[in-house]
Protein backbone atom coordinates (compact mmCIF):
# COMPACT_ATOMS: atom_id res chain seq x y z
CA UNK A 1 0.00 0.00 0.00
CA UNK A 2 1.47 3.69 -0.72
CA UNK A 3 1.36 5.93 2.14
CA UNK A 4 0.95 9.64 1.91
CA UNK A 5 4.14 11.52 2.51
CA UNK A 6 3.87 14.10 5.74
CA UNK A 7 5.41 17.44 4.47
CA UNK A 8 7.64 19.85 5.60
CA UNK A 9 6.38 21.90 8.90
CA UNK A 10 4.31 18.62 10.07
CA UNK A 11 5.83 18.22 14.01
CA UNK A 12 6.42 14.79 13.07
CA UNK A 13 9.08 15.51 10.96
CA UNK A 14 11.06 17.25 14.43
CA UNK A 15 10.33 14.54 17.17
CA UNK A 16 13.35 12.21 18.07
CA UNK A 17 11.67 8.88 17.25
CA UNK A 18 12.11 6.01 18.87
CA UNK A 19 13.29 1.99 18.88
CA UNK A 20 11.00 -0.39 18.45
CA UNK A 21 10.98 -3.93 19.02
CA UNK A 22 10.06 -7.05 16.86
CA UNK A 23 6.77 -7.32 18.65
CA UNK A 24 5.61 -3.88 16.62
CA UNK A 25 2.35 -4.39 15.31
CA UNK A 26 2.81 -5.12 11.56
CA UNK A 27 6.43 -4.30 11.57
CA UNK A 28 7.01 -6.74 8.18
CA UNK A 29 3.73 -4.96 6.06
CA UNK A 30 5.09 -1.36 7.35
CA UNK A 31 8.34 -2.10 5.67
CA UNK A 32 6.92 -3.11 3.03
CA UNK A 33 4.52 -0.44 2.64
CA UNK A 34 7.34 2.19 3.24
CA UNK A 35 9.31 0.16 0.24
CA UNK A 36 6.34 0.87 -1.70
CA UNK A 37 5.38 4.37 -1.15
CA UNK A 38 9.57 4.65 -1.41
CA UNK A 39 9.49 3.62 -5.30
CA UNK A 40 6.01 4.90 -6.23
CA UNK A 41 7.38 8.47 -5.13
CA UNK A 42 11.03 7.92 -6.91
CA UNK A 43 13.23 8.15 -3.87
CA UNK A 44 15.97 6.04 -2.82
CA UNK A 45 15.52 6.49 0.91
CA UNK A 46 12.57 6.85 3.10
CA UNK A 47 12.22 6.97 7.29
CA UNK A 48 9.21 6.13 9.29
CA UNK A 49 8.38 9.79 10.57
CA UNK A 50 8.05 10.49 6.81
CA UNK A 51 5.01 8.15 6.54
CA UNK A 52 3.82 9.95 9.98
CA UNK A 53 5.57 7.25 12.85
CA UNK A 54 7.94 8.44 15.06
CA UNK A 55 9.97 4.78 15.02
CA UNK A 56 13.24 4.52 14.37
CA UNK A 57 13.02 2.80 11.08
CA UNK A 58 14.44 3.71 7.74
CA UNK A 59 14.48 2.17 4.17
CA UNK A 60 16.91 2.76 1.41
CA UNK A 61 17.71 1.24 -2.04
CA UNK A 62 20.47 2.97 -3.83
CA UNK A 63 19.63 1.11 -6.94
CA UNK A 64 19.05 4.55 -9.07
CA UNK A 65 22.72 5.25 -8.17
CA UNK A 66 24.50 2.71 -9.15
CA UNK A 67 25.29 3.26 -12.98
CA UNK A 68 27.70 6.33 -11.58
CA UNK A 69 28.29 4.56 -8.20
CA UNK A 70 29.10 0.99 -9.10
CA UNK A 71 28.60 0.31 -5.15
CA UNK A 72 25.21 1.63 -4.82
CA UNK A 73 24.14 -1.55 -6.70
CA UNK A 74 22.19 -3.94 -4.81
CA UNK A 75 21.79 -2.03 -1.60
CA UNK A 76 18.13 -2.76 -0.53
CA UNK A 77 17.87 -2.22 3.26
CA UNK A 78 15.44 -1.87 5.55
CA UNK A 79 17.46 -0.19 8.80
CA UNK A 80 15.51 -1.04 12.28
CA UNK A 81 17.27 1.19 15.36
CA UNK A 82 20.13 2.16 13.56
CA UNK A 83 22.96 4.02 15.27
CA UNK A 84 25.64 5.80 13.83
CA UNK A 85 28.68 4.85 15.81
CA UNK A 86 31.29 6.57 13.82
CA UNK A 87 31.73 9.10 11.10
CA UNK A 88 34.64 9.39 8.87
CA UNK A 89 36.69 10.26 6.06
CA UNK A 90 36.48 13.40 4.28
CA UNK A 91 33.74 16.55 3.67
CA UNK A 92 31.61 15.14 1.05
CA UNK A 93 29.14 17.61 -0.90
CA UNK A 94 26.04 16.18 -2.82
CA UNK A 95 23.16 17.19 -4.28
CA UNK A 96 20.34 16.18 -2.09
CA UNK A 97 16.92 16.17 -2.24
CA UNK A 98 13.78 14.89 -0.02
CA UNK A 99 10.29 13.67 -0.61
CA UNK A 100 8.78 15.83 2.39
CA UNK A 101 10.53 18.94 0.76
CA UNK A 102 9.76 18.14 -3.21
CA UNK A 103 11.45 21.02 -5.57
CA UNK A 104 14.10 21.48 -3.34
CA UNK A 105 17.63 20.22 -4.39
CA UNK A 106 20.96 21.57 -2.70
CA UNK A 107 24.40 20.59 -2.42
CA UNK A 108 25.03 19.34 1.20
CA UNK A 109 28.19 18.27 3.07
CA UNK A 110 28.48 15.45 4.87
CA UNK A 111 31.07 12.90 6.01
CA UNK A 112 31.36 10.25 3.15
CA UNK A 113 32.24 7.02 5.70
CA UNK A 114 29.98 5.50 8.86
CA UNK A 115 29.98 3.08 10.92
CA UNK A 116 26.75 2.36 11.97
CA UNK A 117 25.04 -0.49 13.89
CA UNK A 118 21.34 -1.82 13.36
CA UNK A 119 18.41 -4.89 13.03
CA UNK A 120 17.28 -5.82 9.96
CA UNK A 121 13.97 -6.92 9.25
CA UNK A 122 14.38 -10.30 10.62
CA UNK A 123 15.60 -8.57 13.40
CA UNK A 124 19.79 -9.54 13.31
CA UNK A 125 22.04 -7.30 14.51
CA UNK A 126 24.73 -5.48 12.23
CA UNK A 127 27.43 -3.56 13.08
CA UNK A 128 28.92 -2.45 9.44
CA UNK A 129 30.93 0.09 7.52
CA UNK A 130 29.15 1.99 4.48
CA UNK A 131 30.95 4.97 2.32
CA UNK A 132 29.80 6.72 -0.47
CA UNK A 133 26.31 7.46 -1.80
CA UNK A 134 25.07 4.78 0.17
CA UNK A 135 26.57 6.69 3.46
CA UNK A 136 25.30 9.28 2.23
CA UNK A 137 21.62 8.01 1.99
CA UNK A 138 21.76 6.41 4.98
CA UNK A 139 22.91 9.93 7.03
CA UNK A 140 19.95 11.40 5.49
CA UNK A 141 17.50 9.18 6.79
CA UNK A 142 19.36 8.61 10.10
CA UNK A 143 18.83 12.98 10.19
CA UNK A 144 14.60 12.11 9.83
CA UNK A 145 14.39 9.61 12.72
CA UNK A 146 16.45 12.62 15.08
CA UNK A 147 14.06 15.36 13.57
CA UNK A 148 16.53 16.53 11.48
CA UNK A 149 15.94 17.53 7.48
CA UNK A 150 18.72 18.12 5.39
CA UNK A 151 17.88 21.97 4.74
CA UNK A 152 18.92 22.47 8.32
CA UNK A 153 22.84 21.53 6.88
CA UNK A 154 22.56 24.45 4.38
CA UNK A 155 23.86 28.27 5.62
CA UNK A 156 21.83 31.03 6.86
CA UNK A 157 22.41 32.63 3.90
CA UNK A 158 20.59 29.48 1.64
CA UNK A 159 18.14 28.87 4.21
CA UNK A 160 17.13 32.82 3.89
CA UNK A 161 16.67 31.96 0.29
CA UNK A 162 14.67 29.22 0.44
CA UNK A 163 12.46 30.62 2.75
CA UNK A 164 9.27 31.22 0.36
CA UNK A 165 9.30 27.76 -1.28
CA UNK A 166 9.64 26.14 2.53
CA UNK A 167 6.79 28.24 3.33
CA UNK A 168 4.51 26.85 0.03
CA UNK A 169 5.09 23.24 1.13
CA UNK A 170 4.26 23.72 4.46
CA UNK A 171 1.10 25.42 2.79
CA UNK A 172 0.60 22.36 0.29
CA UNK A 173 1.39 24.92 -2.49
CA UNK A 174 3.15 22.09 -4.06
CA UNK A 175 2.30 19.41 -6.78
CA UNK A 176 3.96 15.96 -6.40
CA UNK A 177 2.83 12.84 -8.35
CA UNK A 178 2.75 11.37 -4.67
CA UNK A 179 -0.06 12.09 -1.41
CA UNK A 180 1.32 14.41 0.85
CA UNK A 181 -0.35 15.19 4.11
CA UNK A 182 -0.38 18.84 4.74
CA UNK A 183 0.24 20.26 8.51
CA UNK A 184 -2.92 21.84 9.70
CA UNK A 185 -2.69 25.54 9.68
CA UNK A 186 -2.19 27.19 13.57
ZN1 LIG B 1 14.36 13.08 3.44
Amino acid sequence: MILPIYAYGHPVLRKISNNIDKDYPKLQELIDNMFETMYFSSGVGLAAPQVGLNINLVVVDTNPYSENYSEANNIKQAFINPEIIERTGDDWEFNEGCLSLPEIREEVVRKKEIRITYYDENFVFHDKTFNSVIARVIQHEYDHINGILFVDHLSSLKKTLLKRKLNDISKGKIKTDYKMIIPKKK
